[in-house]
């Protein structure tokens, strides 16, 4: 049997560059993953995800909790079949979007009471409820319930958060084992009716990942690791391991202090995960660090907004100066905007209001984080001993 993951080649600097066999897809590793929220990439239809390279998108579990509801997209296959995504889905736990789109939220030891952004329905989520509608969704990998600390936190405070997600791991990680083989594509020989990519799972089983949370305190950090790296069931521990709680306002030094606290303590043989980061040079310092995957809303949101990042930093496309530059938005891309279209004309479709100024804007910028990692992978295995 293939490992789950494998790790090809290995830098003296600690940087790993990996293959993560997820039921979907091999994804090659370090990997940035776009943010689906709503089970879309924002403004960015499935197939051109597919031929920018795209391996495994996020999908957010407190959205398609609300909205169409999982026992709607269970009832349809799981979410890689309702949104024709034939390659690696991960869904995080929805704790994140309770705890920062909630302000009348409460919160106890048995979860959190929250009412819906949408229409202010009375909801409750649990870690065993966390982890049945992740099931209910089909993604690759879940991530257990945490409470993401908010910065700056007093120790104290990031001590009782600690606790509670210490506690919620444990209930997630024994409802997860319990429960996984309820995913929606498991026993599933159906062929889609339509004539794009058949979307279904190809054996092995979903994967479930604990957080690391502890604020901004290192022994705190170190304490959570531990605890999580001894957590198991039945002799079987977290299929990876994830840092939370960064980038949540704190200064970059300290961002980077907390990950290289935490990565020694994890174990070699699984995948690390560093949660909503980051700009360009972010991502690929950490990647040369041994973080193996990384999501963040930053290149597609900054696109809608008119933010490109390019090979000489960035670029706000709204600016005068680019009225008639007929160059493309980045001269060292080869992404089919940089190989079509101005800065001219990107310019205008943004001052126009047209729908199609955020497309063709997301495009590019994922296609330049997605080019970095490809970049990076490369330098890995090159830079092996
Ligand atoms: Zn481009």
């Amino acid at each position: 049997m293939t490992q789950p993951f494998q790790i090809i080649a290995e830098t003296d600097g600690g940087g790993r560059r990996g293959r993560l066999h997820l039921p979907h897809q091999s994804v090659e590793t370090p990997v940035f993953m776009p943010v689906g929220t709503q089970g879309t990439v924002k403004a960015v239809a499935q197939d051109v995800l597919e031929s920018l390279g795209a391996e495994i998108v996020l999908g957010n579990t407190y959205h398609l909790y609300l909205r169409p509801g999982h026992e709607a997209i269970r009832r349809m296959g799981g979410l890689h079949r309702f949104m024709s995504w034939p390659r690696a889905l991960l869904t995080d736990s929805g704790g994140f979007q309770v705890f920062s789109l909630n302000a009348l939220r409460k919160v106890t030891d048995d979860g959190v009471r929250f009412r819906s952004h949408l229409d202010g329905s009375s909801h409750c989520f649990t870690p065993e409820h966390s982890v049945d509608v992740q099931i209910a969704l089909g993604a690759d990998v879940c991530m257990a319930f945490d409470e993401c600390t908010e910065y700056p936190a007093e120790r104290t405070r990031a001590q009782e958060s600690l606790r509670l997600t210490m506690a919620w791991a444990r209930r997630s990680l024994d409802h997860f084992r319990a429960h996984r083989h309820e995913v929606p594509w498991q026993e599933d020989g159906a062929r889609s009716p339509f004539p794009g990519p058949q979307v279904r799972g190809t054996g092995g089983t979903q994967s479930l990942f604990g957080i690391i949370q502890g604020g901004m305190y290192r022994d705190l950090r170190r304490e959570c690791a531990e605890r999580l790296v001894e957590m198991n069931f039945d002799e079987m521990g977290f299929d990876g391991y994830a840092i939370g709680g960064l980038s949540v306002g704190e200064p970059r030094a300290l961002t980077l202090e907390m990950i290289a606290e935490v990565l020694p303590l994890l174990p070699k043989d699984k995948p690390r995960y560093v949660m909503g980061v980051g700009y360009p040079d972010e991502i690929e310092q950490y990647a040369r660090m041994g973080v193996d995957m990384m999501d963040c809303v930053l290149p597609t949101r900054a696109a809608r907004h008119g933010l490109l990042f390019t090979s000489e930093g960035r670029l706000n496309i709204k600016n005068k100066q680019y009225a008639e530059d007929q160059n493309p938005p980045d001269l060292a891309c080869d992404c089919p905007v940089c190989r079509r279209y101005s800065r001219a004309y990107l310019r205008h479709l943004m001052q126009a209001g047209e729908a199609l100024s955020g497309t063709l804007n997301t495009i590019h910028n994922l296609a330049f984080y997605l080019g970095i990692m490809r970049r990076v992978r490369g330098e890995l295995e090159a830079g092996s001993n």
